[in-house]
């Protein structure tokens, strides 16, 4: 198989046919232990054709921290999102949540169990409005099948106000408020940004991963992003956050982890990590 038909793109297609039932999104992983389940990437290798994307990497994300990902591109950062969110099997290793090996789930069942992710080329649906957008993230809390909330939207606004209020509050939450009847495709690049975190969010996730956000923001939008982040961070979510704003990631993180060619070559505290010879040899600088 060609591995480039794994990537699969956000669109109804990824959805379709699933069956949603109500209350389905509680969480799978938890029941085992009373430590809240970390999201974990247990030495996993990703080949593409003879090319190791990924080499033995393990990573743990724990709720209400911001773990950042860095690298040079091409280093593996998407590779590992797409892992983690389901996107991509691994070639040999695992991804947990906690006694749960998701290695093989699909996107739908890690969806369901918490697992949300923005992209690092905003995915939207270009003709429906920035609140049918946010609610569309709501699907596996929506009573009605994800084709119903897509296709019927008049009937789903009957059906889940509280749907619509939650991703109306969430809109409010990203800074998105006043264009909540605006159509997607109308939007400025960072309109697009908040709003697949909004979207996200309205999965009601455990952990979000979130694929270079700041990319294409001016410095004031940066902040609000970075506010943004330490909020979903206090409400007890973990955030991944693949990034090459360094500057920023090392401000809003609470632990980083540094790719290098498919390997990971450091992870520790931002100032471990900001101030190690080899990571800044191949990828800060001087
Ligand atoms: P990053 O996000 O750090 O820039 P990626 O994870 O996108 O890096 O890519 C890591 C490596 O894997 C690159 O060499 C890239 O070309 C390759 N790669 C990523 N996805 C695919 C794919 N679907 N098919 C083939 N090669 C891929
Ligand atoms: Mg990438």
């Amino acid at each position: 198989m060609n591995a480039r038909s794994e990537v699969q793109a956000f669109d109804a297609a990824d959805y379709a046919g699933v069956a949603v039932p109500s209350g389905a999104a509680a969480p799978s992983g938890a029941a085992a232990s009373t430590r809240p389940a970390q999201l974990r990437a247990v030495q996993v290798t990703k080949n593409f054709g003879g090319l190791n994307a990924l080499d033995n990497v393990s990573l743990d994300l724990r709720p209400g921290e911001v773990h950042g990902l860095i690298g040079p591109n091409g280093s593996g950062k998407t590779t590992l999102l797409n892992l983690l969110s389901g996107y991509y099997q691994p070639t040999s290793g695992a991804i947990r949540l906690g006694e749960d090996d998701l290695s093989a789930a699909p996107v739908q069942r890690r969806a369901r169990a918490g697992i949300a992710r923005t992209f690092q080329k905003p995915r939207l649906l270009p003709m429906l409005s920035v609140l049918e957008n946010a609610v569309l993230g709501a699907w596996p809390h929506a009573r009605s099948g994800f084709l119903a909330t897509t296709f019927a939207l008049p009937w789903v606004r009957r059906e889940d106000h509280a749907l619509l209020a939650q991703a109306t509050e969430l809109l409010y939450g990203v800074g998105l408020g006043h264009v909540l009847n605006r159509r997607a495709n109308l939007l400025d690049h960072a309109e697009q940004r908040f709003l697949e975190i909004a979207r996200g969010l309205a999965m009601r996730p455990r952990f979000i991963l979130l694929d270079e956000p700041a990319g294409g923001l001016t410095p004031q939008e940066i902040e609000h992003l970075a506010n943004v982040v330490r909020t979903l961070r206090d409400s007890g979510i973990g955030v991944l956050l693949v990034e090459h704003h360094t500057d920023f990631v090392f401000r809003v993180c609470d632990r980083v982890t540094t790719l290098n060619v498919g390997r990971m070559i450091r992870h520790g505290l931002p100032d471990e990590v900001r101030l190690d010879p080899e990571v800044i040899r191949v990828y800060l600088g001087a």
